[in-house]
């Protein structure tokens, strides 16, 4: 089973890679295999495999020998890092996310490894061009919403709560720094976000994305790698605070409880 999630993570890497290259930049999906940017040539099937043809061609395009961008290996890695540990740790999670236990198993599951899909989508079109596109928040928000009301109706209420109180909160920094700060797609996807997440895990997560960020933008900021008033994406923090929320908060509640 492992190896078949690794196989399916490794073609969805494949597939993510070239959407968030091309939804940006408003290229179409279906439209044309992928070619190399340099001389063109379309590349087969056989030099398309997920990090096994980067490896075999050394990183170089066939045709022309020209480099090939490595974040097609590493979106591929990540993907299969992110649903292997989401599939293996899948028992961790629905401790964190209590709601899970209400759904059915297979279908949690599966959830589950949707949701490492759309972090990761979103991470890294955030990351490389500072947009959050509505499509990429607005699907995942609405299979939430579904879940919670079709089997976990005594939270459905308290959770679309703590995604607008996420989102009303950021949307106030939003305002306060003139969006300097926060972007309105942060406000996005902070309702996503704290839909699944609930009052609690929406304390636990956001907590996280400000440490998180506050520490990267001081290192950056060290390293005078970007100015003060250029913006870094928030939404990456926000993911990698509910990441970690997802592994992390029923700890942290024990831990609160006790003292
Ligand atoms: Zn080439």
């Amino acid at each position: 089973m492992l190896f078949f999630i690794i196989l399916l993570a490794l073609i969805l890497g494949s597939f993510i890679g070239a959407y968030t290259y091309r939804v940006p930049r408003k290229i179409s999906v279906a439209k044309g295999r992928s070619m190399c940017p340099f001389c063109k040539a379309q590349i087969s099937w056989y030099d398309n495999i997920p990090v096994i043809s980067y490896l075999l061609l050394k990183g170089r395009c066939r045709n022309c020998k020209k480099p090939i961008s490595v974040r097609y290996p590493a979106i591929e890695l990540a993907s299969a890092v992110l649903f292997s540990v989401f599939y293996l740790q899948y028992p961790l999670i629905e401790k964190n996310i209590v709601w899970l236990s209400d759904v059915p198993y297979s279908l949690s599951l599966v959830f589950v490894l949707f949701l490492a899909f759309v972090l990761l989508v979103i991470f890294i079109i955030d990351w490389e061009q500072q947009i959050i596109l509505d499509s990429s928040v607005f699907w995942p928000l609405l299979v939430s919403f579904v879940l919670l009301l079709l089997f976990s109706e005594n939270h459905v209420y308290l959770h679309l709560f703590a995604g607008l109180g996420s989102a009303l909160f950021l949307l106030l920094i939003n305002l306060i720094t003139r969006g300097r700060g926060m972007g309105l797609g942060d406000v996005k996807l902070a309702l996503f976000l704290g839909t699944v997440a609930g009052i609690w895990g929406s304390l636990v997560y956001m907590f996280w994305a400000f440490i998180t960020g506050a520490a990267v933008g001081i290192v950056l900021l060290l390293f005078k790698k970007k100015k003060m008033k250029s913006q870094i994406a928030f939404g990456p923090f926000l993911i990698i605070g509910f990441i970690i929320f997802m592994f992390t908060s029923s700890f942290l509640s024990r831990f609160f409880v006790t003292f």
